[in-house]
């Protein structure tokens, strides 16, 4: 249909597209009435199996998917598009320095960069899930330069559901008693999962769960290590949960946080809580009308503020090695 939202999944044939398609479909990323055309893109060899799941899309006769296009062309994949998924990226494999990671991922999210510059459309978010994601939202975006900073994000979302899920569990309450959790700075193994300004039925976490110890040397690394985890036991990585968060990302960007908390999202800084302008950093937001904005006038600790700044440091660092590969 005409008035279908135009959404792009790279990687559409891997394990976390295989988990998101269906529910983008089915109206979980922009709600219940909004009609959504697919835009798979691949890379060559993955093209067949990228067929094989349009076929099941097309036998769920989801009556919100008015269309499914796949191509191994970023330059269609991105033409008009209104929400673009960059999921597909080059995992680390052994023996690979955190340079050739780089490097490998520059020639992914260089040219897709470049392809939403080119065709996307005027009010394209860009949600880049596929590691390292932070610094491969940084090289699409300055290869992007005609399409406002902003609209170049990150995902923090799943590490801001993990801890969130990890708090209720702990304090036996349910999720939705968890608010204004904040993941800050970089979706690695550096990331600060911050309770010091989250609540939980309305009191400050911290406080409910009054057990530094635990806080430091069980949540923090059980957050930040998670992955790892759900590998050792499932002898996968995280996909559902990915795509999971996939989704509330995007569905909170357009159609806001709810009122009275906030979410966690990787933007470009504009110089707040001392991080350099332009890295991009996750922050705790606040969405609405579309947009969202940066939650200011927190304090920190000693103890939070080193945290922050380790992880800010590390994406300076990955910034600094794009761009002595020129690829921004
Ligand atoms: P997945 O679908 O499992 O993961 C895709 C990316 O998401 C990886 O970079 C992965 O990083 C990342 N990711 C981010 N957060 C998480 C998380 N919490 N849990 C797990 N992964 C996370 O990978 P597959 O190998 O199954 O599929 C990748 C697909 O992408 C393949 O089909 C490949 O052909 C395609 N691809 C497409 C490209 C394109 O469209 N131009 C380019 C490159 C690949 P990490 O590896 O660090 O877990």
């Amino acid at each position: 249909s005409g008035n279908a939202v135009n959404v792009t999944v790279t990687g559409a044939a891997g394990q976390i597209g295989y988990a998101l398609l269906f529910r983008i479909a089915s109206g979980h990323l922009l709600g219940p009435d909004t009609p959504v055309r697919l835009r798979l893109l691949e890379i060559p060899p993955a093209l067949k199996a990228a067929e094989g799941t349009a076929m099941e899309l097309d036998d769920c006769a989801f009556p919100l998917l008015s269309g499914i296009d796949i191509t191994d062309d970023a330059k269609k994949a991105f033409d008009g598009t209104n929400v673009a998924l960059l999921v597909g990226a080059r995992p680390r494999t052994k023996g690979m320095e955190r340079g050739d990671l780089l490097e490998a991922n520059g020639g992914i999210f260089k040219p897709q960069g470049e392809a939403i510059n080119a065709g996307a459309a005027d009010d394209v978010r860009v949600l880049v899930v596929g590691n390292p994601a932070n610094t491969n939202a940084l090289i699409a975006q300055r290869n992007a330069p005609d399409v406002p900073a902003e609209r170049f994000t990150a995902m923090t979302r799943l590490d801001h559901n993990r801890a969130i899920s990890q708090v209720a569990t702990r304090l036996r309450v349910p999720v939705t008693e968890i608010k204004k959790l904040t993941i800050w700075g970089n979706h690695s193994a550096t990331q600060y999962p911050d309770l010091f300004h989250a609540e939980v039925g309305g009191r400050n976490a911290a406080e409910a769960v009054n057990d530094d110890a635990w806080l430091r040397d069980t949540f923090i690394p059980t957050v930040a290590k998670r992955g790892a985890a759900i590998i050792e036991a499932r002898g996968a990585s995280s996909a559902a949960s990915a795509a999971s968060a996939a989704l509330n990302h995007i569905h909170d960007w357009v159609n806001g946080t709810p009122e009275g908390d906030w979410t966690s999202m990787a933007i470009p800084s504009d110089g707040s809580y001392g991080v350099p302008e332009g890295l991009i950093s996750s922050f705790p937001v606040v969405c609405k009308d579309g947009r969202y904005e940066i939650v200011q006038g927190l304090e920190f600790d000693d103890f939070s503020r080193e945290r922050i700044d380790a992880s800010v440091t590390e994406l300076g660092e990955e910034r600094d090695a794009v761009q002595q590969l020129g690829l921004i």
